[in-house]
């Protein structure tokens, strides 16, 4: 997919709606991006399955292909009753053809980024990626981790604006320091359009520490207080360290969330190498591949709602079985097996 020939058509076609196409490319241009296609092959069935009407609308969202005719949305959107350009009546010409296509994703991308209607599937896709960085954290070692820790920042004033509720706080596996993680997937944006992967989670990494800032500094105070009143020296070893985990909806990583997932690795395959012949890579690609497809899942899930009506929930595979087969392990389970990936 990402041959220098395909990039060299890329960059040099021109034909109608080349930028949005040139811009999906770019989006995908970041060595995780691909790790969503490499789940699946091997595995069937469960947590990173993604079905055939998903896999479509996938690649269809992350090169900005041609919307086939059932993943059109209607052009009164069923979510806000938006309407949307009409299509020409008579479809005979390249132009009129040019024309249904760019209103095609006109309307997909009005699903995807303006539309309030669908704002709960990317909630529920957002909280995914939380659970399974919660769950990747407890497989790395971390300690007490919790979701959405309420009695983090306290003391902030009033309910406000002011007041954070982190996503995940955890305790770091060697040092017991707490670490305070806040999740953000970033979906194709007008803003980032044409800009290279990463671009949009970086955005996403800076915002985060910015709304972080103010209750951050409120812990520190708080802990300079009770030194002083103590009579001792400030205890800088046990501040929060606050790590924004930033995703893109082609499946790009902010830089802090990759750091986190290479050390965590790194820390584990010093542990259990010589026992184990453990792999941090094989681990850290497990992770990306079991994020990638929550995301890609979730976006296709989207545009499949906004086209056809339809509710895609569940794991995403096929079906509960039936019968002795019937239970399956939970789809957030920490285990892990590198002969699996
Ligand atoms: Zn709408």
């Amino acid at each position: 997919m990402h041959g220098r020939e395909v990039g060299r058509q890329i960059h040099e076609d021109r034909s109608a709606g080349y930028e949005e196409r040139l811009a999906a490319y770019q989006r995908e241009s970041a060595p995780e991006c691909g790790d969503r296609f490499t789940a699946m092959p091997w595995m069937d069935d469960g947590e990173l399955h993604i079905d055939g009407i998903c896999l479509v609308a996938t690649m269809v969202q992350a090169f900005n292909l041609r919307l086939p005719k059932t993943l059109v949305p209607p052009s009164t959107c069923t979510g806000c009753r938006h309407v949307g350009a009409a299509d020409p009546v008579s479809v005979r010409t390249e132009a009129e053809r040019s024309m249904v296509a760019a209103n095609a994703w006109e309307r997909a991308r009005h699903a995807e980024r303006s539309c309030s209607a669908w704002r709960g599937m990317q909630t529920a896709t957002h909280d995914q990626v939380s659970k399974l960085f919660q769950a990747l954290l407890a497989d790395a070692g971390w300690d007490q981790v919790e979701e959405e820790d309420k009695w983090w920042d306290l003391d902030a004033p009033g309910t406000g604006w002011g007041h954070r509720r982190p996503d995940i706080t955890a305790l770091h596996p060697s040092t017991g320091v707490k670490y305070v993680f806040d999740v953000m997937i970033r979906w194709a944006t007008a803003e980032t359009a044409g800009r290279e992967a990463g671009a949009g989670a970086a955005w996403a990494e800076a915002y985060k520490v910015k709304r972080y800032a103010d209750a951050l500094g409120r812990l520190d105070d708080a802990e300079d207080a009770l030194a002083l009143r103590e009579g001792r020296a400030p205890n800088y070893t046990r501040r929060d360290v606050f790590v924004p985990l930033a995703f893109e909806g082609g499946g790009a990583w902010g830089a802090r969330a990759k750091d986190l997932l290479l050390t965590c690795g790194r820390r584990m395959e010093g542990e259990k190498h010589e026992v184990l012949h453990w792999s941090g890579m094989g681990w850290g690609k497990h992770w990306r591949q079991r994020i990638g497809v929550a995301i890609a899942r979730g976006r296709a899930r989207l545009l499949v709602r906004a086209a056809t009506g339809r509710a895609l929930w569940g794991s995403g595979g096929r079906k509960g079985r039936q019968g002795k087969d019937a239970k399956r392990p939970s789809p957030l389970s920490t285990e892990w097996d590198q002969h699996s990936c």
